[in-house]
């Protein structure tokens, strides 16, 4: 007898002590967004579970703070050769589960893999400070020491990458880790546990638990857990950051984004539209550093809008597995339906629809949607209010760089922006008065590299310190100030005065 298709689907475990977990009273379907076809199911955590890995990663954590760092940088890079000998795999991962084509996936685990590499020198960083004779006889010195549970919240557009700025940079300084990926994108996760543990990490320093909302509470609420990371939309950033921070949490929340690209007159029209398409159009918008509107700036509006139209037209549209495609599906069926609705919210707002998806052909199967390009949209419009994460570039014209800028700065996203320009003033002063956290002159996608950090402004970050480079390291890290006097005879007594040292 034939077992029922569901049946046979693979399920994506839960990793705690360092072990699968495959067994939950919930579970999500997981999908292959090229096909449509449910591939997977994925355990979801009840608070049981959410439970068991606070337990796992509290009982890991006092050995692996104590392990020196030298020797935890030397298992992070086993992990680094790990990876790099299964980027690949990891990217076919990423290519299967979200849709985004192989080469643009393959970069994006080298973006992954760069932050292991930057973790590897922690060491260096996690080195305190001394100062001899503050007083007399007085010494102070400080130390950096382990926050203790930390806890990542990731999205679903870079399975690998998001929770790669996290948990390395965390566990190679002394922390335990559990990660919750998204429940769009779960396997990826789990392949990067078995590699951590086969690189010589010990059991209950990494875990990963699965599911939505009622996951994400558990460890948002968990006593025991004692910082959160997280990447995602800009509403639930918010609810993540008044959470965790009102159970006195230590919280870094990245949200959502609007990013401007400013073209002036002077520019480089065909080298600027170029990066613009990849930027817009790039793993189907689906980018929290996306180009998603442009604002182009007297002259250079009506030439820029034809070569974009010319360009956002012939992007090739289908598998992210197949060869030549630049273009793959959107992540799930509502997703795609959602960021299809914005194409007739444009025209009913009466913005020029100089590209439309509804028109293309793009394979029937699987969460596909061609290329759409609006020109003359307003900032009234919600087609430039909201964040559409899809496919669709919309075009604002500005008489003046001034326009631009008090335009970029009225948004409340502030994730990233690009100039593209050939006046060295008006890149500079573009740099110095936008209000937005990650700034590209000539460069489409600024993402800062791991020895930077990473983060937005405004709606686009609550808390104060971005992910990865050394801000991380003082994320994942509390300071104590020691101060040291070592008596003898010539010591003057202790006074009732408050004490100056002097
Ligand atoms: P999302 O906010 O829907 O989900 C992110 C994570 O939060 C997932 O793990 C999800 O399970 C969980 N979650 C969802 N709803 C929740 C709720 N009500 N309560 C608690 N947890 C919940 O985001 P997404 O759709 O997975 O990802 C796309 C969004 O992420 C976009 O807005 C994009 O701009 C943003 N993003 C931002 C950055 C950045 O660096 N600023 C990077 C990547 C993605």
């Amino acid at each position: 007898m034939n077992k029922p298709a569901e049946l046979k689907l693979e399920t994506v475990p839960a990793w705690i002590g360092g072990k699968r977990i495959s067994s939950a009273a919930r579970s999500g379907e997981v999908f292959n967004p090229a096909t449509g076809q449910v591939t997977k199911k994925v355990v979801f955590a009840d608070a049981g579970m959410i439970d068991a890995a606070v337990k796992a990663a509290s009982a890991a954590f006092p050995e692996w703070r104590d392990t020196p760092p030298l020797r935890r940088a030397r298992i992070m890079q086993e992990f680094l050769a790990l990876l790099k000998k299964n980027q690949k795999q990891l990217a076919e991962i990423v290519t299967d589960e979200h849709g985004k084509v192989l080469a643009d996936a393959m970069g994006s685990v080298q973006r992954g893999i760069e932050v292991v590499e930057f973790a590897c020198g922690i060491p260096h960083l996690l080195k305190g400070e001394y100062s001899e004779n503050v007083g007399t006889q007085v010494d102070t010195h400080t130390l950096r020491q382990p926050v203790g549970v930390c806890a990542g919240i990731t999205p679903f557009n870079f399975p690998v990458m998001v929770p790669l700025w996290m948990f390395p940079m965390a566990i190679a300084c002394g922390n335990s880790f559990i990660l919750k990926p998204s429940e769009k994108v779960p396997s990826a996760s789990i392949r990067m546990a078995e590699l951590f543990k086969e690189a010589g990490l010990p059991d209950g320093v990494f875990n990963v638990v699965h599911g939505d909302k009622a996951a994400v509470d558990g460890l948002l609420t968990h006593p025991d857990v004692h910082a959160i990371s997280f990447v995602g939309s800009t509403p639930i950033a918010k609810y993540i950051y008044e959470t965790a921070a009102r159970g006195g949490k230590r919280v870094q929340a990245l949200g959502g984004a609007k990013n401007h690209a400013v073209v002036l007159p002077d520019a480089d029209l065909e080298f600027a539209a170029d990066a613009l398409i990849g930027a817009a159009y790039g793993s189907a918008g689906e980018r929290c550093m996306a180009i998603s509107a442009v604002v182009a700036v007297g002259a250079a509006g009506d030439p820029l809008v034809k070569l974009l139209e010319k360009k956002a037209t012939a992007i090739k549209v289908g598998p992210g597995t197949e060869k030549d495609v630049e273009m793959g599906p959107l992540v799930t069926c509502q997703h795609r339906d959602k960021v299809a609705s914005y194409i007739e919210q444009g025209v009913k707002e009466g913005a020029k629809l100089v590209v439309d998806a509804r028109k293309q052909n793009v394979p029937k199967d699987g969460f596909f949607l061609g290329t759409s390009l609006f020109d003359h949209v307003t900032p009234q419009m919600e087609i430039y209010k909201n964040e559409i994460f899809g496919p669709v570039l919309v075009v604002l014209r500005a008489g003046t760089i001034e326009e631009a800028i008090a335009l970029i700065n009225r948004n409340p996203y502030a994730n990233g922006t690009a100039i593209f320009t050939e006046s060295g003033g008006a890149a500079r002063r573009f740099a110095a008065e936008i209000q937005v956290g990650m700034v590209g002159i000539n460069v489409p996608i600024p993402v800062p590299v791991a020895f930077y950090s990473f983060g937005g402004w405004k709606s686009s970050l609550f808390g104060d310190l971005h992910v990865h480079g050394a801000e991380a390291v003082k994320f994942y890290t509390r300071t104590k100030a020691i101060t040291t006097r070592w008596p003898h005879q010539d010591t003057p007594a202790p006074g009732f005065h408050m004490p100056t040292l002097g």
